[in-house]
């Protein structure tokens, strides 16, 4: 990472934190990946029952990986036949993984989801989450978050997923209602009612879309 952008995200990621902290979740800088996968395995004590939705960020800074290989009952949603067990162990799990479309600079943070597992997850069920972050999804405000996960990584998601729909053609937002429309719920997570629950790794990289 160029040093410039380092610096910039080294103090911008204090306004995350500090904006993440009043509302009642707790946030950390990574310098890098490996520091980010050291501090997401220091947050999960090993025997934790972990779920994960469809989650890039976990997978660049090799969680899934170490998590798959560790002592932990990790739910992998993609080997298992059945789903439906899949998706209602996770919402009983103590951990729940997952990565965040936009994130503004005073820690709202953003997603957008077809099946919606991952965002009703977020919400609501698993004891705790644990968004990866990494810095080049930090937005000025929420309307630049929005605009973000609706226009960048939605479109993106849609190519990765090879879904139907007007933006795995052109690219761009149509705004659609397609019968494999991936942007059915929009999830803002502005409060955590619930003390540490919800806890936010920044990573100094580009990490996921
Ligand atoms: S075209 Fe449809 S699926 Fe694609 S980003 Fe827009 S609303 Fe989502």
């Amino acid at each position: 990472m160029n040093s410039s952008i380092t610096k910039r995200n080294a103090l911008l990621s204090k306004k995350v934190i500090k904006g993440l902290q009043s509302r009642n979740m707790t946030g950390y800088y990574a310098e890098n990946k490996e520091e980010a996968l050291e501090k997401a395995l220091s947050l999960i004590p090993e025997g934790s029952v972990i779920g994960m939705g469809g989650c890039m960020s976990a997978h660049e800074i090799g969680l899934v990986n170490a998590l798959k290989a560790g002592n932990y009952d990790f739910i992998d949603r993609d080997a298992l036949e059945d789903k439906r067990a899949a998706m209602l162990k996770t919402y009983d799990a103590d951990f729940f993984i997952s990565s965040a479309n936009a994130i503004t600079e005073d820690g709202v943070i953003f997603n957008i989801d077809g099946n919606s597992n991952r965002v009703s997850a977020i919400a609501q069920g698993p004891k705790k989450v644990i968004f990866i972050v990494g810095m080049n999804k930090v937005c000025r405000d929420t309307d630049s978050a929005l605009d973000r996960a609706r226009n960048i990584a939605a479109p993106i998601n849609s190519q990765r997923v090879g879904v139907r729909t007007p933006c795995t053609e052109t690219g761009s937002c149509a705004n659609c209602k397609s019968e494999e429309c991936i942007c059915c719920q929009f999830l803002i997570t502005r409060f955590s009612r619930h003390k540490d629950r919800i806890h936010v790794i920044l990573v100094n990289e580009d990490l996921g879309f």
